[in-house]
């Protein structure tokens, strides 16, 4: 759900590569691979794997969804090789359905739709939207820091020790803070 001619930061770019390094395919760590065909791009050139976002960047107040309140929410995104990511932008119902395939429940679909209605309702919240683009310097260090630890924790897992490679976002979860 893309437009053209969005301008991409650095903010952007670090999100990127941690959406793509860090994919999981059921549950199982995927780096660099498509989350939707499976193809492994970790030897390939990387740049035919994309971070696609599920509501797209360009949406900004249109029906009170704001991009940039999600923008760079990893729930909100897909790693997706070209093709891939062509097909689900123009196939709806399905981007819908891998969606929540993926992200519904811990490893499979959520008939509730708890997960996917709680993103739709963050990417209505407006002060998130400007938080988020008053604030890309810091997002950008923080998925910047995100990809170096992810690095390490990748040869962790791969060296078949305990990792933790679940991808961090830049806003805490509001149970998770202060305690
Ligand atoms: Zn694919």
């Amino acid at each position: 759900m893309g437009f053209g001619g969005i301008k991409r930061n650095s903010a952007d770019a670090h999100f990127s590569k941690v959406i793509r390094m860090a994919a999981t395919i059921n549950g199982e760590l995927a780096p660099w691979h498509c989350q939707l065909c499976e193809k492994d791009y970790s030897e390939r050139n990387r740049q035919g794997i994309q971070c696609s976002h599920f509501i797209g960047r360009g949406i900004n107040g249109l029906h009170g969804t704001y991009g940039w309140a999600v923008r760079y929410c990893p729930l909100n995104a897909l790693s997706l090789c070209s093709s891939c990511h062509g097909f689900v932008e123009s196939h709806p119902v399905f981007h819908t359905n891998l969606w929540r395939e993926i992200y519904g429940s811990i490893y499979g679909r959520d008939s509730s739709d708890s997960a996917l209605n709680d993103l739709l309702r963050r990417s209505q919240c407006k002060s998130r939207a400007q938080y988020a683009h008053a604030n890309q310097r810091a997002i950008s260090t923080h998925y910047l820091a995100e990809s170096r630890r992810l690095e390490q924790e990748i040869e962790k897992h791969e060296a078949g020790k305990e990792a933790d490679y679940a991808i961090y976002s830049y806003i805490r979860k509001p149970h998770l803070s202060d305690t």
